[in-house]
């Protein structure tokens, strides 16, 4: 995908590492200008960030921002607009998961995996489609779970956000497809990155056995149906979550 997004702004929620990260990347060799972002650990923003400049200067910009704070996200928005004075894809990637049977939840641990998750969506979505709307053209990609699509034990947080992510998606895919914007999600299954970094060898190994294709993904396998969904080859797909994950959940 050489060049595909030459000059268009795209902004990568939660984007310091993981999906998020590779996704940026693949973004900025397909000559976009892109936006990274992150809250809790903004070095590692600044490594991509040097990085990134030293490949393609001028073409990147970090902003440190909570993706649940409505005051933020309006901050993060008008600090893109300031800066190139458009956006063309969005990808709404930060997430968290805070697993516990739920009979031992706390309130606070659902409340906070529903934020991150999906409030933001809510948040960013809002202020995205208002630029794209007078643009008249953009692109929204977000980021679910294929435990939005089936639950899993231990996770009714995190798969009820990545549920309500995906229904957003189509809810916001309706109201914007009869002005061109195109919003669709990708439901990955078990990928590499920090988040998966914490399972132990047996588990890894039931896990595996449950994946079809025997192994997990790697982010940049994920970054790249990203990068398809946001791209001019994909002209008439909207609504759709498309799953990423080896074969793993087959609906
Ligand atoms: P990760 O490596 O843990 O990265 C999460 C990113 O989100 C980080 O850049 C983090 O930055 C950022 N973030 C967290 N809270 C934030 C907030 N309030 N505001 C702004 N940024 C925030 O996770 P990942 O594995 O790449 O996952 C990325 C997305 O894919 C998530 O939505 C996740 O649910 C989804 N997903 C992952 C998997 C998997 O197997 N890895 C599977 C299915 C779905 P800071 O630390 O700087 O805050």
């Amino acid at each position: 995908m050489a060049q595909a997004f030459h000059n268009q702004v795209v902004l990568v929620t939660g984007s310091s590492r993981g999906i998020g990260r590779a996704c940026i990347e693949r973004f900025a060799e397909a000559g976009a200008r892109v936006v990274i972002n992150a809250l809790h650990h903004p070095e590692e923003a600044d490594v991509l960030l040097q990085q990134l400049q030293e490949r393609f200067p001028e073409q990147s910009m970090k902003i440190v921002a909570d993706v649940t704070d409505e005051n933020q996200v309006q901050q993060l928005f008008d600090t893109v607009l300031e800066r190139w004075g458009r956006l063309d894809v969005l990808v709404n990637n930060a997430g968290i998961h805070r697993d516990q049977l739920l009979m031992r939840m706390p309130l606070e641990r659902f409340q906070e995996v529903i934020d991150v998750n999906l409030k933001s969506l809510f948040l960013c979505c809002k202020q995205a489609s208002r630029i794209m709307l007078k643009q008249k053209s953009g692109k929204i990609v977000n980021i679910a779970s294929v435990v939005g699509r089936t639950g899993n034990a231990g996770q009714s947080n995190y798969a009820a956000s990545k549920a309500g992510v995906i229904a957003f998606t189509q809810s916001l895919a309706q109201e914007l497809a009869p002005r061109q914007i195109a919003v669709n999600a990708v439901a990955p299954g078990f990928i590499d990155s920090d988040m998966t970094r914490h399972f132990n060898a047996d588990q890894r190994e039931k896990l595996l056995q449950k994946i079809p294709q025997g192994r997990f993904g790697r982010c940049e396998e994920v970054a790249e149906v990203v990068l398809f969904l946001s791209s001019d080859r994909c002209r008439y797909v909207t609504g759709q979550t498309l799953n990423v994950d080896g074969g793993m959940v087959m609906m």
